[in-house]
Order: C-alpha cells, then structure tokens, then sequence
C-alpha cells in the first residue's frame, strides 16, 4: 500500500425532512441575505423555500444552464452582487450547484448546498463551465458547500428520465475512482459501496418514482459517489463526457450513460482489479457488460445516436479527446478513442472479456 489520503471535512445533513434545517444552518453561518441559485424548472420549489426564511432576506436566481456557459456564470454572479448576497443557497442539480460554487468563490461568500439530483458537485472542490465552446474546470477548497442538505423528498419529482442518468453518472464517479492513479483504499470502499447501493436502487427509483426508500438508497449513493469524485483523479470516461458536453452540447447525465460501458471495456484489461470490484458491486460477471444491462434496465438511453450526436463528428470528439488526455490505466489513443466513440454510437453491447 502507498497512497496519500486528502479528503475535506464536510457537514452534511441527511434525512426525509432535512430541508427543514436549512434556516439553522445559514444561521450558524451568521448570514442574512441569502440568493438562492437554481435552474428555471427548479424555480417554484426554490422561491417556496425562500419563503420560508422569514427572518431574512431572500432572492432567488433560477437562470442556471447545464454545463455552465461563461455568460450564465456572469449573470449569476450578477444577480447576488445586485441582491447584496452574503450567501448562497444552492438549489438544484449539478448545474445549480456549479454555479453557486463559482459565485461563491468569485464573490468569498458561502454556499449551503441543496441537491436534488445525484451528480455529486455539492462535496467537490472544483466546477466545470464553458467557455469557447470548450469545457474547462477551475478547483479551490475554498469553493466547498460549508454544509449539504440531503433531503430525499426533494428527489420524489425528478422524473425516471433524468433519475436514471443522473444516478449513472454517480455510478461513473466510483467506476473511475476504482481505478484512478490517486486511488486510496478508503474511497475504493466507497466507490464499491456507492456502485452496490445505486445498482440496487435505480431500477426501484425509475419504477417507482415515490419509494422514498430507493430515493434515500439513490441519494445516499450519490453522496459517496461525489466523495470520491471530489477526492481521487478522473479518467478517460470524464475526459470523454467533457469533450462531448462541452463542445457538442450533449446533455450531461445521458452522456455519462451511455459513454460508461465502453469506458469500463476499454480499460478492462489494463485494471482487472477495479473490474473485478465494479462486476461484483454490479452483481454481475463483467463490469462492461453489466454497467451497459443497468441502463437497458432503467431505461436510460445506451446510444450516442439517441443523444443527437452527429456520426461525422466522432473523429472529431475523438481528437479532443486525446488532444488533452486525462490519466488513464490504458494510453489514450485517437484509433481506440475513436472506436469507442464508435461502439457508443450505435449503442453497442460491450462484448463479453475474451
Ligand atoms: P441539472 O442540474 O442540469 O438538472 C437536470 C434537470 O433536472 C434540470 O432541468 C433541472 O431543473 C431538473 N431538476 C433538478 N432537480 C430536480 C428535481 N428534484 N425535480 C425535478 N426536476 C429537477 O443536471 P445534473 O446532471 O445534476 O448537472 C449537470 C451539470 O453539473 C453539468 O454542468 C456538469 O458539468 C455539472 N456537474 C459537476 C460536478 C462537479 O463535481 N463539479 C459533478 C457532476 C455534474
């Protein structure tokens, strides 16, 4: 064993009901002017929290846009130097989240966090925005939630479409944490454990959307999930996301999805232990195979095609791809990058590990 273990300290409230406790925690921060951020389908909820905070004054901004164009980013930032914000409450999926945590950081006030969907940003230290049509990233502690409200009633109205990806794309941070060149024994264990208790509670979540114990089960693999992504390095299955939400515009959880099993079968040979982690957590014989069954199984889109990928622009992905590759166990080539892009194309089931 020779690892380096680096993980922030982190509050986080858990709990039907949690949202309850979000006036005590701005209290405890001593703040009064708080902007809630969210994106425009979460602007009801979040005005019906804010009003709820009798004893301060509140705002909400609800023009946050997924992947966190530069432009949406100034007009956030914005709006809480209009409102005189002292914080921020961050109200949403990824997108809400990214940006409050750029704001927050830009402007040095805190951001509490509140999800409602499972990609994990609310416990990272770093967001991701785009600029020029690429995808860039920007990290800082100091950009860190001082707490995340895990209330999974919030989580009952985010339809099966997007729950699907959107535990998916959890489930991508703890496949990629298996096998990241930084990877540590403690967040391996949570990386299994968030894959066992996503795998499990997805295909429950997108059945019945209101079994406010597979939404607990889900968000509470989210919660390990976006530990480990904010903790140990990402791979080729990030690098790919990035490239094609940032530079064709896909969106964010439908494309980890899909691009996830060929990510796993194209490192599969060069990190069998993960593999060997990641099936088993799957309660399956091959990890490829069975991250690809898992989203026939929530009904979550398996090709690049559904996506509105143009097919004469996978070279292309491909050569931003390898044109700033993140560590990898495989070496990140244009003709298997390109193959991948291809396989995931056309939704092709991985083949089984000769
Ligand atoms: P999102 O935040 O864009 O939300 C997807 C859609 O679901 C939106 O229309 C939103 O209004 C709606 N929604 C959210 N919660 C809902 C709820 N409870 N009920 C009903 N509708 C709801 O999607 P996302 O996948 O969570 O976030 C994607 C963004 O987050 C991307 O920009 C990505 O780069 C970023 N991200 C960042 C990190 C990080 O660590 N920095 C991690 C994951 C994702």
């Amino acid at each position: 064993m020779d690892f380096l273990y680096d993980q922030s300290a982190l509050r986080v409230i858990f709990g039907v009901g949690a949202l309850n406790r979000l006036r005590e925690e701005l209290e405890r921060l001593g703040v009064q002017r708080p902007l809630f951020i969210a994106t425009p389908g979460r602007r009801n909820a979040a005005e019906r929290t804010s009003q709820t905070l009798t004893s301060m004054t509140a705002a909400v901004y609800s023009e946050a846009v997924m992947h966190v164009p530069i432009i949406s980013l100034n007009a956030a930032r914005e709006a809480a130097a209009c409102h005189q914000a002292d914080s921020i409450v961050s109200f949403g999926g990824g997108s809400a989240i990214d940006t409050s945590k750029a704001v927050g950081l830009e402007l040095g006030i805190p951001v509490v966090a509140v999800p409602t969907t499972y990609g994990g940003s609310e416990v990272t230290p770093f967001y991701g925005y785009t600029e020029d049509g690429i995808k860039k990233g920007k990290r800082d502690r100091k950009m860190l939630p001082k707490s995340v409200i895990y209330d999974p009633a919030l989580t009952i109205s985010l339809p099966a479409n997007v729950s699907g990806p959107s535990g998916m794309n959890a489930i991508a941070h703890c496949v990629e944490g298996l096998y990241a060149r930084n990877a540590n024994p403690v967040m391996s264990l949570l990386a299994a454990e968030g894959i066992r208790t996503l795998s499990r509670s997805l295909p429950i979540v997108v059945k019945e959307p209101s079994n406010m114990d597979a939404r607990s089960n889900a968000f509470y693999g989210a919660w390990l999930a976006g530990m480990v992504l904010g903790s140990v390095g990402m791979a080729v299955h990030h690098n790919i996301s990035h490239v094609l939400g940032g530079s064709f515009g896909l969106p964010h959880a439908d494309i980890h999805t899909v691009i996830l099993p060929h990510a796993a079968a194209f490192n599969r040979d060069a990190a069998p232990e993960a593999m060997r982690i990641i099936a088993e957590a799957l309660g399956a014989a091959d990890a490829a195979q069975g991250l690809f069954d898992l989203a026939v199984r929530i009904g979550a889109p398996t090709s690049l095609k559904q996506l509105g990928m143009p097919e004469n622009q996978i070279a292309r992905a491909a050569q931003l791809v390898i044109e700033h590759p993140y560590p990898n166990p495989r070496p990140v080539e244009f003709a298997g990058i390109r193959q991948l892009l291809n396989d995931a194309f056309h939704g092709i089931r991985p083949s089984a590990k000769q």
